[in-house]
């Protein structure tokens, strides 16, 4: 039977509890067991796919194509969990599931109401995901507190009840903030914020207090005596360089024996060398390469939170510091190009959606493709790449997506959907993972290493076979296909040192243990250009 650990956050919000239920998964994987991390969002949206990124930052695709929250990418690349749909629950999607159970007549003619039928379906939906594994974490989104959490917080204390108080461990993330006026830690919003717990029924066994300063002990003991929890279970979450640092501080703190010693479990040895290998690397890069990234959002970097990940992983694969160089597309629009790319050794465009900005993109890719600077195009950066070659090297100067300019005569991406006439938002995207088949000889499969891979989608158009023999006529080359045939997933420039661009997301699977092959190859021909400048 499986053990639950419940991750509850209190006094504010943006306190890093995604970080924190990786790192616990990660310890304990460290430790040779086998665990699942889950997360639960008070919210109203059936998932985040609609949400904008201002709002609610990346959409992180699984492999099973739900769009679910950004921390569902710290729980993957911080543990070897491959997330499916049921690793991220939302409110909405809770109610949904209730309300239409009510429609099919399952409650027989009862009163259907939040206890016990929407904590019920919380806790189905918990349990469900404990099934094959040792230790279950649970991050409930949100701060203690706020009206949404609350059936989510009766789930879990009623789920302690069902479990038993031995197979149940309530983790909650808490803020001491420092006073610098009188240089003093303060414990109070802890304590309040654990109260608000306890008046819920939830008496939480550890605390992790986030501060600037590390707790001293007597600190540590005057919270564990409001609080109520022994002094050991006092962790200081102390702010780090590098979140990677997390699980390392963490296991200093001996957070890991503190969890394995409450729920009762064997105290196996603890293996991180591996990460501490990675963290070191991380820490002591060789040498830097700067990477330009030319995007829509990038005053707000969550919106980014995968692909900056992979790069910085793709650094140090490369034991490289990679500096990123935010750009806002309609800079360039009204600066022009050089100004802002002339001191970048690599260009990348991400994905994105609507019309703001794209001028701005096609720049730099033509930038990067004449000035012979790595380019690498992820989903839209990769059909504006594509239509980029079309208008400037093929000959079709209006070629464009139907996405932007819906009457084009060249649409060189179009949206396969239209047939299906379905215009609702949510689901009718290609999501999740494709198999691939890569051409021999290409950047690709070179990067690869191998000749079929798996990668995740979340976009609705998609290159227009039409103008295939075309363009390969004029040096584009296709180097990733469907199996089918039907869907163009790669393409690259021959006469060019490194420019790519692939209709999928590599970031959503590039890990420290595992970093991804293209984001590999990227920086590494992106360091390339930066040392032959400097020599020449
Ligand atoms: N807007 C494009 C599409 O829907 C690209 C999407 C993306 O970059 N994720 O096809």
């Amino acid at each position: 039977m499986a053990k639950y650990i419940f991750i509850t956050g209190g006094v504010v919000s943006s306190l890093g509890k995604g970080i924190a239920a990786s790192s616990v998964g990660c310890l304990l994987e460290s430790r040779g067991f086998k665990v699942s991390i889950q997360k639960l969002d008070p919210y109203i949206n059936v998932d985040p796919g609609t949400m904008s990124p201002f709002q609610h930052g990346e959409v992180f695709v699984t492999e099973d194509g739900a769009e679910t929250d950004l921390d569902l990418g710290h729980y993957e690349r911080f543990t070897s969990q491959i997330s499916s749909k049921g690793n991220n629950y939302t409110a909405g999607r809770i109610y949904l599931q209730v309300i239409e159970k009510e429609r099919r007549g399952d409650y027989l003619g009862g009163t259907v109401q939040v206890v016990p039928h929407i904590t019920n379906e919380i806790k189905e939906a918990i349990k469900e995901k404990a099934k094959d594994v040792d230790v279950s974490i649970i991050e409930i989104g949100g701060t203690v507190g706020d009206i949404e959490s609350l059936p989510f917080l009766e789930a879990i204390r009623q789920l302690q009840l069902d479990e038993g108080q031995a197979n149940t461990l309530f983790i909650h993330l808490t803020l001491v903030p420092y006073i610098r006026a009188s240089h003093e830690l303060k414990t109070k919003p802890t304590q309040h914020s654990v109260k608000e717990l306890l008046s819920i029924g939830i008496q939480p066994d550890i605390l992790l207090c986030r501060t600037e300063h590390p707790l001293p002990m007597d600190m540590k003991a005057k919270i564990a005596l409001f609080c109520n929890v022994k002094e050991e279970a006092v962790i200081t979450a102390r702010d780090v360089e590098h979140v990677y640092e997390v699980p390392l501080y963490f296991a200093d703190e001996g957070l890991d024996y503190i969890i394995l010693k409450y729920l009762g479990l064997p105290l196996n040895e603890r293996k991180l060398d591996k990460w501490e290998n990675f963290v070191s690397k991380l820490k002591h890069p060789e040498d830097s390469v700067r990477i330009g990234i030319v995007g829509k959002y990038i005053k707000y970097e969550d919106s980014y939170k995968s692909l900056k990940e992979a790069l910085v992983i793709g650094g140090v694969a490369n034991n490289l510091m990679v500096e990123l160089k935010w750009i806002e597309a309609e800079d360039i629009e009204k600066e022009g190009t050089s100004s802002q790319l002339s001191d970048v050794d690599g260009i990348l465009v991400p994905g994105g959606f609507g019309e703001r900005g794209i001028d701005g993109k096609v720049m730099a890719i033509t930038y990067a493709r004449e000035k012979k600077i790595p380019f690498f195009g992820i989903c839209l950066g990769m059909q504006l790449a594509t239509i980029e070659y079309a208008r400037n090297v093929s000959g079709l100067s209006d070629a464009h997506s139907t996405e932007f300019e819906k009457e084009t005569k060249n649409p060189i991406f179009y949206k396969l959907r239209d047939l299906l006439q379905d215009e609702t938002y949510g689901g009718n995207m290609r999501l999740g993972a494709y198999e691939c088949v890569l051409k021999e000889g290409s950047l690709a499969e070179k990067a690869y290493g191998m000749k079929r891979v798996f990668e995740r989608h979340r976009h609705r158009y998609e290159f227009n076979p039409a103008y295939k023999d075309l363009l390969e006529q004029k040096g584009m080359a296709i180097t990733g296909i469907s199996p089918d045939n039907k869907f163009v997933e790669i393409v690259e420039i021959k006469d060019h040192p490194w420019f790519l661009g692939c209709q999928f997301h590599p970031e959503f699977k590039s890990k420290p243990l595992n970093p991804h092959p293209l984001f590999r190859e990227f920086i590494k021909a992106s360091y390339r250009n930066r040392m032959e400048k400097s020599n020449g």
